[in-house]
């Protein structure tokens, strides 16, 4: 299972079914994302607080500590302390509600985004010490949140765009990504013709927006991972429809005792 992504130079397998990136891995940051050995979404049963439970575990983080958002396709964003810890880490009723993306400078407050086919991405400044996680579909690339969330860094922590880096998680990809032909107008270039068939880019649409708000593109990590065509690492929204497991990418600033 972990051959497929350890080909891949920008991520390296940390624990079973847990991967990080390369270049954030020196950094004082507890990061990384999972595979469908961990499916995380909280429907039905109590195995997927163990699958939780258990990612975190692999990670060394505390799931009593994780941080989760509802995640509506929006460009809403929330700034989280201390006082966040916990929420919707192991319920839904607790979450954080109404955004899709959440900014902190809290020591030991891990950050979880959960995605199928939309995009996580972990956003770092190493010199204000801020993190950051989006979730971002179309729809939320349509609104400009990835450059929003820089702004937001900017806005609440005072980091400079040049300074963050940004790493993408596994997401849906142009090869698999098939939309209407409408999408041409929202995206331009980034839709791809191929056959009759219309694919959105939706990776470099996020990276367009990235690169407007002022990040360098040389501090943007891709995993350039398909949840569509990896169907023996990943959950595809796409490929197996809307009851699909999820994965969790997450960051955290480290603290004084981790
Ligand atoms: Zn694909």
């Amino acid at each position: 299972m972990s051959h497929q992504v350890t080909q891949n130079d920008l991520c390296i397998e940390r624990g079973e079914g847990c991967f990080v990136f390369r270049h954030l891995f020196v950094f004082p940051i507890v990061h990384g994302f999972g595979t469908r050995m961990y499916n995380i979404y909280l429907t039905g049963d109590g195995e997927r607080l163990r699958d939780r439970e258990k990612f975190c575990g692999q990670l060394g983080i505390n799931l009593d500590d994780l941080v989760c958002m509802e995640q509506i396709h929006n460009n809403n964003i929330v700034r989280v302390g201390a006082e966040h810890k916990g929420r919707g880490s192991k319920s839904d009723s607790d979450r954080i509600t109404n955004v899709d993306g959440m900014i902190t400078q809290a020591k030991g407050v891990p950050l979880a985004v959960r995605t199928a086919d939309c995009a996580p991405l972990l956003f770092y400044d190493p010199v204000h010490e801020a993190i950051g996680v989006a979730h971002v579909g179309w729809k939320g690339a349509a609104v400009d949140l990835a450059g929003k969330m820089a702004m937001a860094l900017k806005n609440n922590f005072l980091s400079q765009a040049e300074d963050i880096f940004v790493a993408i998680g596994p997401m849906i990809r142009s090869c698999c990504y098939e939309v209407g032909e409408d999408f041409h107008e929202m995206f331009g270039s980034h839709v791809e013709r191929r056959g009759g068939s219309h694919y959105l880019n939706l990776a470099g649409v996020i990276m367009e927006e990235l690169e407007r708000a002022g990040v360098r593109k040389d501090r943007i990590y891709d995993s350039g991972l398909c949840t569509a065509c990896n169907k023996d690492l990943f959950f595809s929204y796409r490929r197996e429809g809307p009851e699909t497991g999820r994965i969790f990418a997450v960051i955290m600033l480290k603290g004084d005792t981790v």
